[in-house]
């Protein structure tokens, strides 16, 4: 089959590669549609510590059933359209037994740090499929894991009926967000992005105001601020519109190294809450759910896929910001 393989930092080629083969307990997808994220770009400069290089990176993704393994309990016969939790964690340690598997020790990831979907075919733990319903293509199927983190993130956040929201950031992670606030009962959501076209998909999915500019906010006051940019002047400037009782998420990802300026004070005397979310925890069903539902549409923040030749294409209008999801039909 063919595959994306990097060699090391910041080379690849498309190989041909052997099939895999399902082990025990795993089953062979062949890949529909896998997203094009962040990571990805993170993992080609070499900045993603545990990746372990050659890979084949990929880990937003969906497709077909094509072989299942030895000693599979599950029903997921030949043909059945599945999408894929990339998670991969160990079960014993400390966090695993207290419930939470993203912050495993031994945390692993399909596409992270073993082999991943920028292929024809992947080889995967077969509980780490989820049947995807009628209707749903391979590339909404790919949206899932997106969307799955962005499920954990609400979660963490708690409780948010009727709050007022700025959310920086209106890129797949932004827009996916913001479909989720409104859908749960979240008061007017504020969206800021520097994009004219994000900002009016982010006004066709039900953000009360976009502005460009956080300077233009200077003036309001909210009770929850999520990030979605990953910049720590956005995170700074986000945390300073809080209203006194605020809540903070932090979902986007910012460099390892960087620090944010959060007064102390401000977070004893106004009772500040800063949350952060990492990933995914078992929040891969609801997204299949809301995906398959229609009450969350991927489809405004989609292009037309790109073939697997096109992978460095692909990565290079990642990285320029433009379209806002795109994805490798293999
Ligand atoms: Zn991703
Ligand atoms: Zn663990």
């Amino acid at each position: 089959m063919r595959a994306i393989v990097l060699d090391r930092p910041g080379s690849f080629r498309v190989a041909e590669v052997p099939d895999p083969t399902p082990g025990p307990g795993q089953i062979v997808v062949k890949v529909d549609c896998c997203g094009v994220c962040g990571t990805d770009l993170h993992i080609m400069d070499g900045e993603f510590p545990p990746t372990p290089y050659p890979i084949t990176p990929g880990h937003e993704f969906a497709g077909t059933v094509a072989a299942v393994g030895p000693e599979v309990a599950l029903d997921l016969p030949v043909g059945a359209p599945v999408a894929v939790d990339p998670s991969l964690y160990c079960g014993y340690c400390r966090r695993c037994r207290s419930g939470r598997d993203n912050l495993c020790e031994n945390w692993a990831a399909i596409g992270d740090t073993v082999s991943g979907a920028f292929a024809e075919y992947v080889a995967v733990p077969a509980v780490n499929a989820h049947r995807l319903p009628e209707g749903i293509d391979g590339q909404l199927g790919a949206m899932v894991e997106p969307l799955a983190c962005a499920v954990h993130g609400l979660r963490r956040l708690g409780p948010l009926f009727g709050d007022s929201i700025v959310l920086a950031g209106a890129g797949t992670m932004g827009l996916l967000l913001l479909q989720l606030l409104v859908h749960s009962g979240a008061g007017p959501v504020t969206v800021v992005d520097r994009v004219p076209d994000r900002l009016a998909v982010a006004r066709k999915l039900g953000a009360a105001r976009v502005v460009s500019n956080l300077a233009d906010l200077a003036d309001d006051r909210f009770e929850i601020a999520v990030d979605a940019t990953g910049v720590p002047a956005v995170i700074d400037g986000v945390s300073r519109l809080l209203d006194r009782g605020g809540r903070l998420l932090v979902f986007g990802v910012a460099p390892a190294e960087a620090a944010m300026s959060l007064s102390p004070f401000r977070v004893y005397n106004d009772e500040i809450t800063v949350t952060g979310s990492m990933a995914i925890l078992r929040s891969f069903a609801p997204a299949v759910e809301l995906i398959g539902s229609g009450a969350i549409d991927p489809r405004p923040l989609l292009s037309e896929p790109l073939p697997l030749a096109e992978y460095g294409e692909a990565l290079h209008r990642v990285r320029t910001g433009q379209g806002i999801k795109w994805h490798i039909r293999p």
